[in-house]
């Protein structure tokens, strides 16, 4: 197993600093040849449109939707998220590149100005028992899921916050802001 946190833009050293605590030498990528030699990679919380840009720019769009959910596990935070959704409403206008390989409807920062960022504790037994911390920061919403697609987390209100189809995993918040290694466990074992 090579574990991978994609290094373009958004906060790539957090995911970097807690996979090295869990004992992983992670590989922070920038380059498509890199991505050749990885098992699980990480797409970080950040601005997607800027993060897609640069996936674009530096050829690795395709690689990545090749291999995303095949023999790639791939996780995405936030922006990551985003990046990874198949449908991504209130887009940048003009629209914005992204992999796209991960059958869920996500809209982008869902929660609007005022409380575009907050925390919560979540209920999430998937990832083992007691509260994980949720931290929000202008984040997505996963509005809809297709068949393949199970939802591992919710706010109160229902909203969807956590979901797996097979290797892909989407989170719309930032356990990598936390001391909680839960997720990125559960990720790692996927
Ligand atoms: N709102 C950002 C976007 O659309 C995501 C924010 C985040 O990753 N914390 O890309």
């Amino acid at each position: 197993m090579t574990v991978g946190v994609l290094a373009l833009q958004g906060d790539f050293r957090e995911h970097s600093a807690i996979l090295r605590r869990l004992g992983t030498d992670p590989l922070e990528v920038r380059l498509p040849a890199q991505l050749a030699t990885i098992t699980h990679l990480i797409i970080p919380g950040g601005e997607s449109t800027t993060i897609g840009r640069l996936l674009a720019l530096y050829g690795m769009l395709e690689p990545l939707r090749a291999r995303a959910g095949r023999d790639l596990a791939v996780w995405g935070t936030c922006a990551g998220a985003i990046l990874l959704a198949r449908t991504i409403l209130d887009q940048k206008q003009g629209g914005q590149p992204s992999v796209g390989s991960m059958d869920i409807t996500v809209r982008r920062n869902a929660y609007g100005s005022q409380l575009a960022s907050f925390e919560l504790p979540l209920d999430a037994p998937a990832f083992g028992a007691g509260p994980l911390p949720g931290i929000f920061i202008r984040a997505p919403q996963i509005e809809a899921v297709g068949q393949g697609v199970e939802v591992l987390a919710r706010l109160p209100n229902g909203a969807i916050v956590a979901a797996r189809q097979g290797q892909l995993l989407a989170t719309t918040f930032h356990p990598e802001l936390t001391a909680d290694a839960r997720v990125h466990r559960y990720f790692l074992s996927l």
